[in-house]
């Protein structure tokens, strides 16, 4: 698809550049005839008066040879702009074909990425969907079905209908972010409050697992939208408490450092392991460990999301980690 649209627009750059070099062309062309011509006019006035009304022979013989001369000149400057535009067009040729490669190379990315997402999204779709369909299939057939067994299916039932309005709700606002792109209400906040904001809405999950959370903050002002910024950093939060065991600690540090105002959420979990790191923010990404180890649920989205708007704030996030110990997120920010 892209083979043809490449060239197609090869053809359309090609087709305006040869119609600008011919335009040229002919104006050149026509300029030179009507200053030759001119020239030649003039030349044959100057020359008729040297030769008497006995010479005519010899004037006509002058003017002839003159006229040829002129002609030869000419249609040597037709060949020499058949030749320069047939050079152009080689050359446009080519670059029209490079340039069009290059213009449809991003456009031919964003589809690539819409289609791996499109299938990466219906394929987390279609794990809880064929579990409601098979369990509802092998309760309509088991004719001896008691009350009990009936409400632990749909119980079942209704844990894989959340999961997918959870993943419906994740999809949603990951759309909503992508399709405002970075059109951000920026105001002056201090990074203090926003982590008091974002703690308080976490605080209840973390003292459910017994996990404690300690602030080392600092106030630093920032410019940054207020909503999006206590999202990312409740992702970070949610899921340092998700991926730490019981009884483990958080500590969220924020302090200015070289103009940048540096958040850091370091918890005592379970780790990421270094072939995982790489890929961690990619969408839909989500480390086998953390599946099997902690049996936490999610979709692979919040780290994309977090990514997305440090991002759009003009800032960046990284991540360090060692397997069994602990993460620490660090997201930079321009200081105010
Ligand atoms: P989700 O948590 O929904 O799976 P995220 O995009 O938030 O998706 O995170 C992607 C993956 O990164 C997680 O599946 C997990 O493997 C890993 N990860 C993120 N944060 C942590 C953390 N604090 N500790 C350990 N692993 C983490």
């Amino acid at each position: 698809m892209f083979k043809r649209a490449r060239i197609k627009l090869s053809l359309w750059y090609l087709l305006i550049i040869m119609i600008v070099s011919i335009f040229f062309s002919g104006t050149i062309y026509m300029a030179i005839s009507v200053a030759v011509d001119r020239g030649f006019e003039d030349i044959l006035n100057e020359i008729r008066l040297e030769f008497t009304d006995d010479d005519e022979p010899n004037f006509l013989k002058n003017r002839s040879f003159l006229k040829e001369n002129i002609g030869e000149t000419k249609s040597e400057l037709l060949h020499r702009l058949f030749f320069i535009n047939g050079s152009i067009f080689i050359i446009s040729a080519l670059a029209s074909y490079f340039l069009a490669g290059r213009t449809l190379r991003p456009i031919e990315e964003m589809m690539e990425e819409q289609k791996r997402f499109i299938a990466d999204a219906s394929h987390e779709f279609r794990t809880p969907l064929t579990a409601l369909k098979s369990s509802a299939e092998v309760a309509l057939m088991d004719k001896e079905l008691d009350l009990e067994e009936s409400k632990n299916i749909i119980k079942s039932s209704l844990n894989d209908i959340d999961r997918l309005k959870r993943l419906s709700d994740n999809l949603l606002s990951l759309a909503r972010y992508q399709e405002s792109g970075p059109n951000l209400s920026l105001e002056e906040l201090n990074i203090a409050d926003i982590i008091k904001e974002a703690s308080s809405n976490i605080l209840s999950l973390a003292e459910e697992k017994n996990i404690s959370i300690k602030i080392k903050k600092q106030n630093i002002a920032i410019m940054g939208d207020r909503q999006r910024l206590i999202d990312l950093m409740v992702i970070l939060l949610d899921n340092a408490i998700k991926y730490t065991p019981s009884g483990g600690r958080i500590t969220i540090t924020a302090k200015p450092n070289d103009g940048r105002a540096m958040l850091e959420i370091k918890d005592s979990g379970i780790g990421i392991e270094g072939k995982d790191l790489p890929h961690i923010f990619n969408r839909f990404y989500r480390a086998d460990r953390s599946r099997s180890k902690t049996g936490a649920s999610g979709f692979g989205l919040g780290l994309s999301l977090a990514r997305k708007i440090a991002e759009d704030h003009k800032g960046m996030i990284s991540v360090s980690s060692e397997p069994g110990a602990g993460t620490v997120f660090t997201v930079a920010l321009p200081k105010k």
